[in-house]
C-alpha cells in the first residue's frame, strides 16, 4: 500500500519552513510544481521549480484568485491511477499525477481575528487551496496532503524510501478534512457576526486546534483547546507571560472568572473577582486593586486557595505583593506593569496571562455544550442587570445603597453554577451560595460561608449583615427568603416570576425587607 511520491505541488500561505522541506523533497527527486508566491521562495532559495502555470498552460489571474483551478491540478490530484479510464483521460489531456500535496491557506481566521475590514476580511476566503486539499484527501489511496507545517518532519520521516503507506495518507486526509471544515466554520460565522445574527441555527461550530493537553478533566481523559476565531479577548487569545501550559480545568476556570470580572467596566474603579471550579469564592470591587482583591479575598479566603483570580485592569507591583502571598493557580488581567511581572516572576509556577482588554459583556456570541449524539448551543447570556428595568414590589422600597448592592449580588449570581444565592455589600460579596439542589440550601450555605469567613477574617459580624441578596432565579417558595434574612439580608433581588410571588413578597413585607424583581434569570448549569 505503499506509494510512490514523485511529484508534489507547494502552494502555502504560511512559508515557514517550506524551503527546507521542498529542498528535502528535491534531494529525494521529488518533482516540485509551485503557484506565485510560493515558486518565488523556492527558486530565490536556488531551487528548481515549475510555475503551475506552466502545468496548466495558463496564467493566475484575478489577483491570485485563479491559479490551480484548472483540469490540469485537479486531474492530476484526483485520477484513480489503476483505473483505465482514468489514465486515458489523463494521455489524452496531458494530465500528469500529483502525489503530493503541500498546502496551507490563506490567513481568513487571522485576518478575521485582528478585526480586518470586510474587503480585506473577503479576500482572504481562499477558494483553490481548500480545492485541492479536498481534492487529495478524497484521493488518500494515491495522494498524500499536508496541510499543517508541523507535520512536515512526520512527512519526511514517512518518505525515507520515497513512498508513503495509507494509514499515513489516511490519517492526513482525515486532518484536512478537519482543516478546511473548521476553516469554513470560521467563514460561516464571521458573516454571522457581521450580520449581527444571534442565532445559533446560523452557526457552524467549529475551531483550530489550538493546544493539546495532557489529559482532560480527569487525568484518564484526553483534551485539546480549539479556538473559533472568535473576535473577543480572553484565555483563548491570552499571552502566557509565564508559568506553565493551563490545563483544561484551568482554562475552563479562568474563562469564567475572566468573563466574570468583565462585568465590572474598569471607569467604575477596579475589581477582582476569584473563581474555584467555574465558581466565584469572592468577588470585590475596591478604591485600588489590591483593595479589591483583599475585599475579593474576605469573602471566602479558605476556598481561595489554589483559586484563579481575574482581575478587571492592569496588574500592578502592590497587589502582585499581596496576591504571591496566597497559593494561586493563575492571574489573568487585561496587563501586568514591570513590577508586577518581577514580583510574580518570583513565583515561576503561577501562570501570568494577558489579554490586553476586557470583553464586552453585552456582545453576542454562543456558548455550547455536549450531548450524547448533539450538541446544545445558545446565545452567550449578555444580559446586563443596568439594562434592566427594576420593579419594586415590596412596601418599602430599596435605599440608595441597597440598590447598588443588590446589583452587584445580581451580576455576580449570574456567573454562578445554579442554585445561586450571593450576598453582597458595599461593593463586595459576602457570601457565595453555587450549584445546590434546592435554593434554600444555597441560601443556607452562603449565609454559613459567611460566618466561617467572618471567623477566619476576626470580623465581629458575617458581612451578610445589612447586606443586599440576589437569587438568579425566581424564589420558588418563602423558605429561601427567610433563610436570608436570617443570615442578615435587608434587600432581596430576584427575576420574579413564580406561581408563589405573592406569598414571597408578603414574607418580605413582613419583615420590613426591600424586594425587586429584575424579569430577567440567569440560569447557569
Ligand atoms: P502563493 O503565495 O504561492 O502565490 O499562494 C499560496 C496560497 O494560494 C495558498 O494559501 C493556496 O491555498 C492558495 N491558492 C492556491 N490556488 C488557489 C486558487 O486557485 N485560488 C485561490 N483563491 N487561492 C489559491
Amino acid at each position: 500500500d505503499r506509494v510512490a511520491v514523485r511529484t508534489a505541488l507547494l502552494s502555502v500561505s504560511d512559508k515557514a519552513g517550506i524551503v527546507d522541506l521542498a529542498r528535502a523533497l528535491a534531494e529525494k527527486g521529488v518533482r516540485l510544481l509551485s503557484t506565485g508566491g510560493t515558486h518565488k521562495a523556492l527558486s530565490d532559495a536556488g531551487l528548481a521549480v515549475t510555475d503551475v502555470s506552466e502545468v496548466t498552460g495558463f496564467p493566475e489571474i484575478m489577483d491570485g484568485r485563479v491559479k490551480t483551478l484548472h483540469p490540469a491540478v485537479h486531474g492530476g490530484l484526483l485520477a484513480i491511477r489503476d483505473d483505465a479510464e482514468h489514465v486515458e483521460a489523463m494521455k489524452a489531456h496531458g494530465i500528469g499525477a500529483i502525489d503530493l500535496a503541500i498546502i496551507n491557506l490563506y490567513p481568513f481566521e487571522e485576518v478575521r481575528a485582528k478585526g480586518g475590514d470586510y474587503p480585506t476580511t473577503v479576500e482572504n476566503i481562499d477558494i483553490g487551496g481548500p480545492a485541492m486539499i479536498r481534492a487529495s484527501a478524497k484521493n488518500h489511496a494515491y495522494v498524500t496532503v499536508v496541510t499543517d507545517p508541523a507535520d512536515y518532519p512526520a512527512l519526511l520521516e514517512e518518505l525515507a524510501d520515497g513512498s508513503t503507506a495509507y494509514a499515513f495518507r489516511q490519517r492526513l486526509a482525515a486532518k484536512a478534512y478537519a482543516r478546511t471544515a473548521a476553516y469554513d466554520a470560521a467563514i460561516s460565522n464571521w458573516f454571522a457576526e457581521a450580520l449581527d445574527i444571534a442565532m445559533p441555527r446560523h452557526r457552524v461550530l467549529g475551531g483550530v486546534l489550538k493546544e493539546e493537553m495532557r489529559y482532560g478533566e480527569n487525568p484518564h481523559q484526553k483534551a485539546g483547546f480549539y479556538v473559533t476565531g472568535e473576535n473577543r479577548p480572553g484565555v483563548a487569545t491570552a499571552t502566557l507571560l509565564q508559568g506553565k501550559q493551563l490545563s483544561y480545568n484551568n482554562i475552563n476556570d479562568t474563562d469564567a472568572a475572566f468573563e466574570l470580572v468583565a462585568e465590572f467596566l474598569p471607569e467604575n474603579g477596579p475589581a477582582c473577582a476569584i473563581i474555584k471550579h467555574a465558581n466565584p469564592c469572592g468577588v470585590a470591587t475596591g478604591t485600588t486593586l489590591k483593595d479589591a482583591y483583599a475585599r475579593a479575598l474576605a469573602c471566602d479566603p479558605v476556598s481561595a486557595f489554589g483559586g484563579i483570580i481575574a482581575l478587571n485592569s492592569t496588574l500592578d507591583g502592590e497587589t502582585a505583593e499581596e496576591i504571591v502571598k496566597l497559593f494561586t493557580e493563575v492571574i489573568i488581567a487585561p496587563d501586568a506593569d514591570e513590577a508586577a511581572r518581577a514580583i510574580i516572576a518570583g513565583k515561576p509556577n503561577l501562570r501570568l496571562l494577558v489579554t490586553g482588554a476586557l470583553p464586552d459583556p453585552r456582545v453576542p456570541g454562543l456558548s455550547a455544550k455536549t450531548v450524547s449524539g448533539g450538541l446544545l448551543v445558545q446565545s452567550r447570556d449578555n444580559g446586563m442587570v443596568e439594562d434592566l428595568e427594576l420593579k419594586v414590589v415590596t412596601k418599602r422600597a430599596p435605599t440608595a445603597q441597597e440598590l447598588v448592592d443588590m446589583k452587584f449580588a445580581f451580576k455576580v449570581a449570574k456567573h454562578v453554577k445554579s442554585n445561586a444565592v450571593v450576598y453582597a455589600k458595599d461593593g463586595q460579596t459576602a457570601g457565595i451560595g453555587a450549584g445546590q439542589m434546592s435554593r434554600v440550601d444555597s441560601a443556607r450555605i452562603a449565609g454559613l460561608k459567611a460566618e466561617e469567613a467572618a471567623k477566619a477574617m476576626g470580623l465581629a459580624e458575617p458581612l451578610t449583615r445589612g447586606s443586599a441578596v440576589a437569587s438568579e432565579a425566581f424564589l420558588p417558595f418563602a423558605d429561601g427568603l427567610l433563610s436570608a434574612i436570617a443570615a442578615g439580608a435587608t434587600a432581596v433581588i430576584q427575576p420574579g416570576g413564580s406561581m408563589r410571588d405573592a406569598e414571597v413578597i408578603a414574607a418580605a413585607d413582613e419583615a420590613g425587607v426591600a424586594m425587586v424583581f429584575t424579569g430577567m434569570r440567569h440560569f447557569r448549569h
